[in-house]
């Protein structure tokens, strides 16, 4: 909180008028978020913010809906004030999930429910064509809340994704190749448009709703048909250059000579090892049914897991995170993958360093996608810096 009032200071100086009032209500929805409920004087207290501020930003937000007036607080003295907390629905937003098959939506609240979900097969893969079905989707589902306010949509996809310039710079999942989407979907929708990969949308999730993440450095793996990986610096999303950090699938462990063909048009790459596309192909290859609960196909997990472990200990060593999350799509045999993955992890960082970091797993189906778009639109309302980027 104390960096955040750092940088309101700072963009009081350069910032214009609008921006910092943004900025200041992000930091006093923030303080509500986090308290549950509060009281104006106890914001003013937590923010370093005037009384008059504070006073002025929460009448608007009550106005909007976003915060709402609760119990009185009785003081020892002077006039008794009321509790404010966070607003339900009066503002929403649209969390996507877009698959090669299927486009999944979440509406979310401020608070973090899920209002409704909804799934629609995705008849062809094409920029507008997904870019149609996207905003006919959420237009349905959205119009069933017409007491709401639509903040935005929020799409996840499998890739990698430069977030900031809205462009899908490559999914193999989809085959697109700099992909203006979000100038797409917005072209075709009123509200504000986000996109961003599937790993990344899906911790954006995590850090809204576990308030233990907020300071850590953490790398959060996704295993699914593709894999992807998000890192975390000090409770923030760390995207890289044009947001190609995270994009490991494509990496090798040793020679790519006679390694496993890939999608990319490469072999050898640890999708190839470790992706369940990857995992599934190599059952396919070797004649095995690609059960995943099959006997025969452990062997192929537990590879899949092992490649996947010593590609995060090469990680972990670089970027020393405290935790490692791997989110496990259902189609992966979680606990051969699991077991072999840490077996991995462990010898593997130990080798002339120190204890490997605890690795958690999480169990995913696609619904928590869509539904962590949706947070991220959400998150953007607590946060300043954001607010400051535009
Ligand atoms: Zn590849």
């Amino acid at each position: 909180m104390v960096r955040e009032i750092m940088d309101v200071r700072l963009l009081a100086r350069v910032g214009s008028k609008a921006l910092i009032r943004e900025i200041n209500e992000a930091l006093v929805l923030d303080v509500v978020r986090r308290s549950g409920t509060t009281s104006r004087a106890e914001i003013t207290s937590v923010t370093g913010l005037s009384p008059a501020t504070v006073t002025g930003i929460s009448s608007q937000l009550v106005g909007d809906g976003l915060l709402i007036e609760s119990d009185v607080l009785r003081g020892t003295g002077g006039r008794p004030a009321r509790l404010i907390e966070l607003g339900r629905d009066a503002v929403i937003a649209a969390g996507v999930r877009l698959s090669p098959d299927a486009v999944e939506v979440a509406l979310v609240d401020l608070r973090g429910d899920v209002l409704a979900t909804r799934t629609r097969p995705l008849a062809a893969t094409d920029p507008a064509s997904a870019a149609d079905a996207v905003v006919e989707i959420v237009t349905v589902v959205a119009a069933e809340h017409p007491a709401s306010v639509l903040r935005g949509i929020s799409i996840a996809l499998s890739g990698i994704v430069d977030r900031q310039r809205g462009v899908v710079r490559h999914s193999g999942a989809l085959g697109w190749q700099d992909v203006p989407f979000g100038k797409m979907v917005e072209e075709r929708s009123a509200g504000r448009v986000v996109i961003d990969s599937l790993v990344n949308s899906f911790t954006a999730g995590l850090v809204l709703l576990d308030a233990d993440l907020a300071e850590r450095d953490v790398i959060v793996i996704s295993v699914g048909a593709s894999l992807g990986a998000s890192m975390l610096v000090r409770g923030r999303i760390h995207r890289g250059f044009g947001g190609s950090a995270g994009g490991f699938a494509h990496s090798a462990l040793g020679e790519r000579t006679d390694g496993r063909p890939c999608h990319c048009g490469g072999s050898g790459c640890l999708e190839t090892w470790s992706s369940v596309w990857g995992m599934q192909g190599e059952l396919e290859r070797r004649g095995i049914a690609p059960d995943p609960g099959a006997d025969a196909a452990r062997g192929v997990w537990e590879e899949g897991g092992a490649q996947l472990g010593i590609a995060i200990a090469n990680a972990a060593k670089m970027f020393g995170p405290e935790r490692v999350v791997l989110v496990l799509s259902p189609e992966v045999r979680a606990t051969a993958f699991e077991k072999s993955c840490r077996t991995a992890l462990i010898s593997e960082y130990a080798y002339g360093d120190g204890t490997a970091p605890g690795l958690v797993t999480i169990s995913a189906d696609s619904e928590v996608f869509a539904r962590g778009a949706g947070y991220d639109m959400i998150t953007e309302l607590f946060t300043a810096d954001r607010a400051a980027a535009g």
